[in-house]
């Protein structure tokens, strides 16, 4: 019996299928990386389902791929060509809701948005918001990413929140890992290790999350700075001074540029901080002329947007707009992460790279957390200059490992980046090699990710 035969068997036929259409939509995320058709696509409603596919695929040694919305950036959701795809964007249910508690017990495939205005209702948010994709992205998805976004500089990244999962291992087996106490000092971590983990360990059919309260008030501000250097020296000072901020946002002069030829915001194209803070009024705007006098010791001014322009508006737009300024062209792009201090560095370096190679690279992100994005927008039908694109990411990366830094803070390892990972961790590989052995004794879990078995 085929493996399809072996699915049909235990799925229900909408639940099912190998229609091009579909098979399409399963076979790539957002990344600009090749898509790979799978054998099928399956779309499980229920834990119970979830163990039986994932049984299947270890009887017959087929690769599963989970996809949630498909929103990743480094390839982690493209599946295998001779396995399939366990989509879990049916199963959108909040299980339990204990406000008293600031807790949330939801399935994966609910979408960021979604959970949020539900609970907005009692006051409660789950803060982590993964910018661009909130609308899209799964929480299982965050979970397996260990997505983060503006927020997190003041609440932390999606693994500070998780507090309790059920999962399924790639041998079918369904087991409960964490429970739901905020403070806890037993035994290893598994849920931290599930996190960030790409598929590749077990599915995650069931999050339980900690939440925090709305803030009582929040005020937007943004800052112009004559410089990169300088708007990125004073993320550290601010960061140093311990103000309390709850975004903090760096755009260089091309992100500006490229807003303004997408939605025509008329923005002074020039270096710029977007921040946030939250609080009563008097929090916010003592915290807000703090940031604004360290700015202006840098050279810093406010910066006026239009009215009734929002800067997170503005700021969902930047990767789209970054897409649409030269047609044709294709965005290679890193999240690297680095000790705070190091942003003028980084800043300066990737506008060196650029100047040098004459390709042009947008840099900006969450930069409160020591996060760049630098999008680098080359011709993949010109092959000298997308190899010097590629050269030029990789020494991005490079230069961020020899800061004791990270090749990805947010977006994860993928297929993208699984050629420098080696570069990062070193032995270390072994002992992950020999974990995912333990969860998944086949290797079907989103086979080829992260690293090779
Ligand atoms: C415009 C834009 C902006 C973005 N901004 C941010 C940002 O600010 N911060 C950020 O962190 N990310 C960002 N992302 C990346 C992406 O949205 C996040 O990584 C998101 O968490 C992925 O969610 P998803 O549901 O789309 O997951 P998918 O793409 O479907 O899956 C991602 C990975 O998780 C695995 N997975 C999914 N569900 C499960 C499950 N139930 N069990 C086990 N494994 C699972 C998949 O196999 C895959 O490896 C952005 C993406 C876009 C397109």
């Amino acid at each position: 019996m085929t493996i399809i035969e072996k699915l049909q068997k235990i799925l229900p036929s909408d639940q099912l299928s190998t229609q091009v259409d579909h098979l399409n939509v399963g076979s790539k995320d957002e990344s600009t990386l090749d898509a790979v058709i799978p054998l099928a696509v399956v779309r499980a409603k229920t834990a119970d389902q979830i163990c039986e596919i994932v049984k299947i695929c270890h009887e017959t040694k087929t690769p599963l791929t989970t996809r949630g919305a498909g929103s990743a950036l480094e390839g982690s959701t493209i599946p295998s060509a001779d396995g399939i795809v366990l989509d879990v964007s049916l199963m959108t249910e909040i299980i339990e809701f204990n406000p008293d508690d600031l807790q949330v017990t939801v399935q994966p495939g609910i979408i960021y948005d979604h959970l949020n205005n539900h609970l907005k209702q009692e006051s409660l948010f789950f803060p982590p918001s993964p910018g661009g994709s909130g609308d899209i992205a799964t929480i299982g998805g965050m979970v397996s990413t260990n997505a983060s976004g503006i927020y997190s500089v003041k609440y932390g990244g999606t693994k500070d929140y998780i507090l309790e999962l059920e999962i399924v291992t790639g041998d079918g087996r369904f087991m409960k890992i964490g429970n739901r106490a905020i403070k806890r000092s037993s035994g290893y971590n598994l849920v931290d290790l599930i996190s960030g983990s790409e598929g590749t360990l077990a599915v995650i059919t069931s999050i339980t999350l900690k939440l925090a309260g709305l803030p009582e008030g929040r005020l937007k501000t943004a800052f112009k700075f004559e410089s990169a250097t300088k708007a990125a020296q004073a993320v550290s000072e601010i960061c140093k001074y311990g103000i309390d901020i709850a975004a903090i946002e760096f755009l260089d002069k091309n992100v500006m540029e490229a807003l303004n030829l997408l939605k025509d915001y008329n923005l002074e194209e020039v270096p710029a901080l977007f921040l946030e803070f939250h609080g009563s009024d008097e929090v916010v705007n003592s915290n807000n002329e703090m940031a604004q006098s360290i700015c202006e010791e840098l050279g810093g001014s406010p910066l006026t947007l239009a009215d009734g322009q929002n800067p997170w508006e503005i700021r969902h737009y930047v990767t789209e707009s970054i897409k649409h300024r030269k047609p044709g062209y294709t965005i290679l792009r890193n999240d690297v992460a680095f000790p705070i201090s190091k942003l003028p560095e980084m800043v300066n370096y990737c506008h060196e790279l650029s100047k040098e190679s004459n390709i042009m690279i947008h840099a900006f992100g969450h930069v409160g957390l020591g996060l760049l994005h630098a999008l680098i927008l080359a011709d993949k039908n010109n092959q000298d200059e997308w190899t010097k694109a590629i050269e030029i990411n990789d020494l991005i990366i490079k230069r961020t490992l020899g800061l004791r830094g990270t090749i990805s803070g947010e977006h994860g390892i993928g297929i993208g980046h699984k050629n420098l990972f080696e570069l990062e961790h070193g032995d270390s590989i072994s002992l992950m090699q020999k974990i995912k052995k333990q969860f998944d004794p086949h290797n079907i879990l989103n086979p080829g990710k992260i690293f090779d078995i």
